[in-house]
């Protein structure tokens, strides 16, 4: 049976870095740290400036973890910067870390370590950029998607978005967020996201600034109400913002018209974020809060989300990653993860997307996600799948629609315009 969705959409994407990574240095294939050593790193679309950069090893089943050491036996002179899998942590060398201000034992650079630093590494050329750009598309087009959402925002990234919109190469419809990590980065994304909210097109689209405010569940580093693992006094992961800096950052982008976009993957983490909204509102500033992630949420915080304008930006493949040790992780928690049902029972909006390039962008993944996490205890979905896939906004690019087998994309049209066949 095929099915028509309309603006197909994937609602938490890292747009340039997904494309990068289609040409980029892929370590999935990595099955030791010392593996590395034979491996050709020097390629051309590897590097970001004279830096190294890759993305996508998982050291799970690793004799001995990554070290700094290694990289440093290839490559004393020139930084290396190779991004995990999951997008949390970052395996570099001694030169990366010196020209980044850092010291590590390791080489292992963690959460909010790598994530500043991977915005601070050397801008892609031009053509790279370009390339990245078009790579994108391709991979989401044939997702199936015609419109993503971007977390990861930059001023060159808008320009050359719009440039190549001018050129009739643009084939997904584009929102951008700006991240910043602290209160500094704050009022540079803020006057980036006014900028270029006074200079949206017909395809791209300036929505408001994201920050994360804790960690994730695999590091154990999200924020819990309760200790991972069931031990007593243990971790439960932090907040990783002051109470009142969010409450400044609240007012200041809501009186600006702007979104706030905040990682909350933690219940507690989504608690006191919804919370902080609710004093603000209740001070009279009013504007619109999206949830990244919220994997683990208390009915309470549910409660508390109705009265305000929140969106859930959730990503069902996340499941399909965590399952094996996500009962193990969250202890009694495990009755709040992955709550889609519960935010759609309580009519909280919510949209699904993918995270890319930390999984597929896929609407299979998630579709399988939903049919199988109910057998793992989580309640089941009973909304209609595409409906939480589709944009919400009808009047942003509307003659854009796919269609759908039951398990793969046969047709995509883009402004009319069919850009995707099927393979048959
Ligand atoms: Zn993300």
């Amino acid at each position: 049976m095929l099915l028509k969705i309309p603006r197909l959409y994937d609602s938490h994407t890292h747009f340039l870095a997904t494309g990068e990574f289609v040409t980029g240095l892929n370590l999935h294939g990595l099955h030791s740290a010392a593996e590395i050593l034979s491996w050709d790193l020097e390629k051309e679309n590897y590097h970001r400036g004279d830096w190294i950069v890759g993305f996508g090893w998982q050291d799970s089943g690793w004799e001995s973890p990554p070290h700094k050491k290694i990289l440093d036996q290839l490559f004393p002179h020139k930084p290396v910067y190779l991004a995990k899998a999951d997008g949390h942590v970052a395996w570099v060398n001694s030169e990366a870390l010196k020209r980044l201000g850092l010291s590590s034992e390791s080489g292992l650079l963690l959460e909010s370590d790598h994530l500043r630093s991977w915005d601070q590494l050397p801008k892609f050329s031009e053509p790279q950029q370009r390339n990245h750009i078009l790579n994108a598309c391709k991979v989401y087009n044939q997702a199936g998607f015609t419109h993503v959402r971007d977390m990861t925002g930059s001023e060159s990234l808008w320009n050359s978005l719009i440039a190549l919109e001018n050129e009739s190469l643009l084939t997904v419809a584009i929102e951008e967020n700006f991240t910043f990590y602290n209160l500094t980065d704050f009022e540079v994304a803020l006057e980036l996201a006014k900028y270029t909210r006074q200079h949206e097109t017909a395809l791209v689209r300036s929505k408001g600034v994201k920050f994360f405010f804790d960690g994730s569940l695999g590091s154990e580093t999200a924020y819990l109400s309760q200790p991972y693992n069931r031990i007593p006094n243990g971790n439960c992961g932090q907040g990783l913002w002051k109470s009142n800096d969010v409450e400044e950052i609240f007012k200041k982008a809501w009186t600006a018209g702007l979104e706030i976009s905040v990682h909350t993957i933690g219940d507690q983490a989504a608690h006191e974020i919804v919370q902080t909204a609710r004093k603000v509102s209740a001070l009279g500033f009013v504007g619109r809060l999206n949830l990244e992630h919220v994997q683990v949420l208390r009915p309470e915080t549910i409660q508390m989300m109705k009265a305000l304008h929140v969106r859930c930006h959730m990503q069902p493949c996340h499941w399909l990653s965590d399952r094996d040790w996500l009962q193990k992780k969250l202890g009694d928690l495990y009755r709040y993860a992955f709550p889609w049902e519960a935010l759609r029972a309580a009519q909280v909006p919510i949209s699904f997307g993918c995270d890319s390039p930390v999984e597929k962008s896929s609407f299979f993944a998630n579709k399988i996600a939903l049919e199988q996490s109910p057998a793992a205890r989580i309640k089941k979905f009973t909304g209609a799948i595409e409906e939480f896939h589709s944009h919400p906004d009808k009047s942003f690019v509307p003659d854009a629609w796919t269609v759908v087998s039951e398990n793969s994309v046969e047709e995509v049209f883009f402004q009319g315009r069919q850009i995707l066949f099927s393979r048959a």
